[in-house]
């Protein structure tokens, strides 16, 4: 155990941010969170609500190397780089490559795997210790395939899955309808059991948050602009309103998400952290019901029922973090939801764009910093946040008590990355994120 350390200092209260926090409540350290924004407004707030627990498979895939540069640029196609920004995600782009590469994908699957796997056991771990209502719905999820050549883009995918021993069964067009009426036609579905899935997103976040004030935690309403170093201890948060908030005996938490990238540079940590950003439409009374999250995977976007309202969202935008969002790709997934689904009514919706904070390798950056003794990174989890929230914060909890780690931390360690000194480089990004319509 690092017995210098009694209190904790949390930067950023998403998904990562919480469960870090609550982990550390609950071994009795004194925990404070500093976020300008309430409680899961960031990433955590829109996304999908799917907990992938066999979501063993990298953003980049060998076929990617090939066929990356046609539909990266189709500007209105569901992966796409905004052109203005695409000397900026050259150096994100230039390192996306080599992870593609099949041994390359084989390894970081392996090490995706060894998260997800404990995904679910790890958030029913912390419900139970904090006597909360279990959030998280056994649906299982359906990814859906409309031409034959679709679904036999996705056989490299399925392969890599089974490698890693997930429960997946390939469906025909009646067992679909079957399984989702709601449905139109198709050519295959997979159908993954053993998925789960959040009726609300943002009510998870807050009720963790919820939590976290009734166990004792302070929340700070400030931006965290950067991170003082002085003997190769962090020793204070200078923070957006002037506030220096200084860190004697206490360790700090970087997870703010997207905008991580300068607070973990102030402490030694070089992480080549951008966007893909993403959108959603809630769509009301839409007239249909999914019983499961249901992936239209020619637009890359799930669909599910929330709260009764139907949610699309998905597609990835790299355009990093201070271009206005492009509301034509919400309102393309409104579009291909209508023949997805036919007896969809979209006549009302709102709109929404968040920051996946996503490294070129997929595989998220949590643990110490190698070079400043009390500074923890806990960021990067690109398509996959909500799912690996919980091991994250058992993970870092480990990390700073000292303890044996759940699993093999070193595909995700920060010291597995190129370091250099701290205190060179500033915070670039403030937050700006969850821009609505
Ligand atoms: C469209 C879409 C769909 C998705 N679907 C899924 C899904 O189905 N399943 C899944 O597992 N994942 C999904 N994701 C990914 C998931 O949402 C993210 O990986 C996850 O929310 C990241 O959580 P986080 O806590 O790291 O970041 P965030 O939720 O973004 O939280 C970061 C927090 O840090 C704060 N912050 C930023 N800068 C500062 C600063 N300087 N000082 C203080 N605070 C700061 C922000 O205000 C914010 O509250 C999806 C993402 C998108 C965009």
């Amino acid at each position: 155990m690092n017995a210098a350390v009694n209190r904790v200092v949390v930067i950023g209260t998403g998904i990562v941010g919480l469960n870090v926090g609550l982990r550390l409540l609950r071994e009795g350290m004194r925990v404070e969170f500093i976020d300008p924004r309430p409680p899961g407004s960031g990433a955590s707030y829109g996304n999908a609500g799917v907990i992938a627990v066999e979501a063993a498979v990298p953003s980049g895939m060998p076929s990617m190397l090939f066929g990356a540069p046609g539909f990266l640029f189709r500007q209105q196609g569901p992966i796409a780089v905004k052109p203005a920004y695409f000397l900026q995600a050259l150096p994100w782009l230039v390192r996306f490559l080599p992870a593609c590469r099949p041994h390359r994908v084989e390894q970081i699957s392996a090490a995706l795997h060894s998260m997800t796997r404990f995904a679910l056991e790890e958030y029913e771990r912390l419900f139970a210790d904090l006597g909360l209502k279990d959030d998280i719905r056994r649906t299982g999820a359906l990814m859906l395939y409309y031409t034959p050549a679709s679904f036999q883009g996705a056989q490299a995918a399925i392969q890599l899955r089974r490698r890693r021993g997930a429960n997946i069964e390939i469906l025909g067009e009646k067992e679909v309808q079957d399984l989702e009426p709601a449905s139109g036609p198709v050519c295959r579905g997979i159908y993954f059991p053993d998925y789960a899935s959040l009726d609300s997103p943002q009510r998870l976040c807050q009720r963790l948050a919820d939590r976290a004030s009734a166990l004792g935690a302070v929340f700070h309403e400030a931006e965290a602009r950067s991170i003082g170093v002085a003997g190769g201890r962090s020793v204070s948060i200078l923070c957006g309103d002037g506030r220096d908030l200084q860190l004697k005996g206490a360790a700090v938490i970087i997870a703010a998400g997207a905008h991580s990238r300068g607070l973990a540079a102030d402490v030694g940590c070089d992480i080549p952290l951008d966007t893909e950003r993403g959108y959603h439409v809630e769509i009301a009374n839409p007239n249909i019901t999914l019983g499961r999250p249901v992936l239209v995977s020619d637009g890359a976007f799930f669909a599910s029922t929330m709260q009764g309202r139907l949610r699309l969202a998905g597609t990835v935008e790299i355009a990093g973090l201070k271009r206005e969002p492009d509301w034509r790709r919400a309102d393309a997934m409104v579009e291909r939801a209508k023949t997805a689904f036919p007896g969809l009514r979209a006549t009302e919706w709102t709109r929404w764009m968040g920051f996946r904070p996503s490294v070129p390798h997929s595989l998220p950056v949590i643990g110490a910093s190698p070079l400043v003794s009390n500074a923890y990174v806990a960021c990067g989890h690109g398509h996959l946040g909500m799912t690996l929230g919980a091991v994250t914060g058992t993970l870092i909890a480990d990390a700073i008590l000292g303890r044996d780690p759940m699993l093999d931390q070193s595909p995700f360690a920060p010291r597995r990355l190129r370091s250099f000194n701290p205190r060179i480089h500033r915070p670039a990004h403030p937050p700006t994120e969850g821009a609505q319509a």
